[in-house]
């Protein structure tokens, strides 16, 4: 009786497994003959596998970090291939390039940079693409730059920001007025190279432009009614924003890696006595502890300013984090 129902068994499974084997197969031949029907008749499958071809037509263009990607990003749309050579969320102000930093320089048409002394791994790293057919963009090209730096605090090692005391602060972008004339320099840096897309960058650059202008206008209504707010930093960023909207970075406090000693505080304390200081601004994403401290000690509110130096590469990223930037300096200042 076993026996039987073992037997039956078997034949059950062997009868299973060969219809299951049928359908597999008949669902392989379906699906192939499907793959094979829509490779030979789909022409937009045809159009797909020469886009390769088109977009290689297309200038390569490489941007140094964050600003300048988005600046270039807005001008070139879809008629240029940009990539950054600085990841977001690296600092750019001591950065080491890599192998593939050199590759994308060696296969570009135009390199685009800030420029005052900023990139200072880009010269040597250029050396060694050894591309002849390589433009160079100095988006910074004409501007006025600021030489004197703020009266600077110096609490720690200041090794960190030396980049600042050559060509004039390199911080530009951080001013909207300034940043609608690097956007310029870009748009005509791009219509040089490849004047056959000239009508899109135009058209790309005066609509981010016109972004740029209201943006201006935002800070100039806003900021105008708490004139000459004085603050404190711990990055050299802001001379260029204070200028144009009458803000006073009176102090860069340059912090050290580890802690502040009581002579690091006794002069920041001086600096908030001498210049009436209404805020502080630390950075986001920055371990702020010895900054909060600092604040303590100095009975000033601690604000996060964004140099944006990191974040999304949207180019519309930078009217996000300057609108962030006016709201918070909105807020400390009253
Ligand atoms: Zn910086």
């Amino acid at each position: 009786m076993s026996d039987r129902v073992s037997k039956t068994n078997k034949f059950l499974s062997s009868f299973v497994s060969l219809v299951t084997l049928f359908l597999l197969t008949t669902a392989c031949n379906q699906a192939d003959t499907k793959r094979s029907v829509s490779v030979e008749q789909s022409p937009q499958a045809q159009e797909a596998a020469s886009t390769p071809k088109a977009e290689s037509k297309k200038i390569k263009v490489v941007a140094t970090f964050l600003p300048m990607y988005w600046f270039t990003q807005a001008v070139a749309g879809d008629a240029a291939d940009v990539a950054i050579l600085v990841p977001p969320g690296t600092e750019v102000h001591e950065y080491q390039a890599t192998p593939e930093n050199v590759k994308a320089i060696a296969t570009a048409n135009l390199l685009v940079k800030n420029g005052l002394g900023l990139e200072e791994f880009l010269e040597p790293t250029v050396k060694n693409a050894q591309n002849p057919k390589l433009t160079q963009i100095d988006a910074s090209k004409g501007i006025q730059t600021v030489k004197e730096i703020s009266p600077v605090v110096e609490a720690g090692n200041k090794e960190e920001h030396d980049h600042e005391h050559g060509e004039g602060n390199p911080h530009v972008w951080l001013d909207p007025v300034l940043a609608k004339q690097q956007v310029i320099n870009i748009r005509d840096g791009l219509i040089a190279v490849d004047p056959a897309n000239k009508g899109t960058y135009e058209a790309n650059a005066a609509a981010y432009v016109k972004q740029l202008e209201d943006l201006n206008n935002q800070y100039q209504q806003t900021l105008q009614k708490n004139p000459n707010c004085t603050f404190i930093t711990f990055h050299d960023a802001y001379p260029y924003l204070a200028k144009r909207y009458n803000l006073k970075q009176v102090a860069v406090v340059e912090i050290p890696e580890d802690q502040l000693t009581p002579t690091d505080v006794q002069k920041a304390v001086n600096a908030v006595k001498k210049y009436n200081v209404k805020a502080l601004f630390g950075e986001p994403g920055i371990d702020n502890k010895l900054l909060t401290s600092l604040s303590k000690d100095l009975n000033l509110t601690l604000y996060e300013l964004d140099s944006l130096e990191t974040g999304s590469t949207d180019p519309q990223h930078y009217f996000q984090a300057m609108k962030n930037n006016l709201q918070t300096l909105e807020t400390a200042c009253k």
